[in-house]
């Protein structure tokens, strides 16, 4: 193990938290496997006293030498001054400079960064988008983000509102979204609208995994509600391509894990759809439910 370039990742999310530090040099894209050296969950604290009882959970850490750390969290952030400008999971971080409270009680730099966009860079540098000089990194999970990564980096956008693919409409009479407009991405695959439409289908309370499950078992209630939904994905896909014109598409989040009813067959609908645009590979995401702890190692090289 190369001591020096141990950085850590901390992933804060609205009940878990997940630690993981790796061996990594700056610039480099290692084989992800070889280069964690530790990786750890505990539940997100809350109540009194949150950062130093985070900073309790973290002081393990201190057994390797680590010279850099960064933070995500689910919110608005701030990423050049590191303080969170809002987090409605988190409503204890509102306002606090949690890269300088962090580096305070650990001893080295801690950069805080968006957790979105920290989980599509990761995905890009050292997942599924490895080899590729750019990609266009989907979420698909409560909500509906993109990030297009280019270089390392994945674009802001002017007000860092980039990547807000979800939410554009694609049926101005359909169903209503929660941003105030019709028919958005996200009333057509976001996890709680499945999860809701299923439930009212079923007449009981239901996820969108028992959606998927269902259609997987062959329902045909069920199949027709995710064929909607991968249809309505694979038209935001070719919007996509035709816009950036990326290298590839990876789609991730815990609705694309259900990897045979979604990432395959969208790809298959936006293969037969193209005409003249490009043909870039459609993937599945590799890091799973660690890409936002790997996005924050990093932030935390740079
Ligand atoms: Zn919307």
């Amino acid at each position: 193990m190369r001591a020096s370039t141990c950085r850590v990742g901390i992933d804060l999310g609205a009940t878990s938290t997940k630690v993981l530090i790796a061996d990594i040099r700056a610039g480099e894209k290692p084989a992800i496997a070889e280069a964690v050296v530790d990786r750890f969950t505990f539940p997100t604290p809350r109540g009194s006293d949150p950062i130093d009882r985070l900073a309790g959970h973290l002081a393990g850490v201190a057994e390797h030498p680590i010279s850099a750390g960064g933070v995500t969290i689910p919110g608005i952030v701030d990423e050049d001054s590191g303080r969170v400008v809002r987090s409605v999971n988190l409503p204890w971080l509102d306002g606090v400079a949690l890269g300088s409270a962090l580096q305070q009680r650990l001893g080295f730099p801690v950069r805080l960064v968006h957790d979105g966009r920290a989980a599509a860079e990761a995905e890009a540098l050292l997942g599924a988008g490895r080899g590729f000089a750019d990609s266009f990194v989907l979420a698909l999970g409560t909500g509906i983000a993109g990030a297009h990564v280019e270089g390392r980096r994945a674009r802001r956008g002017a007000n860092a509102a980039a990547g807000e693919v979800g939410h554009i409409s694609q049926d101005p009479g359909g169903r209503p979204c929660g941003c105030g407009q019709h028919g958005c991405l996200e009333t057509f695959i976001g996890g709680t609208y499945l999860a809701n439409r299923w439930s009212a289908h079923i007449d009981r309370p239901a996820t969108a995994r028992d959606l998927f499950e269902a259609g997987r078992a062959g329902d045909p209630a069920a199949l027709e509600m995710v064929d909607e939904a991968t249809t309505a994905l694979a038209r935001s896909v070719l919007g996509v391509i035709a816009t950036l014109d990326p290298s590839a598409i990876i789609i991730g989040g815990g609705i694309s894990a259900a990897r045979d009813l979604v990432v395959t067959p969208t790809a298959h609908k936006v293969y037969r759809s193209v005409t003249f645009h490009a043909r870039p590979p459609i993937l599945g995401a590799e890091l799973g439910r660690w890409a936002g702890a790997w996005g924050a190692v990093l932030a935390a090289e740079s």
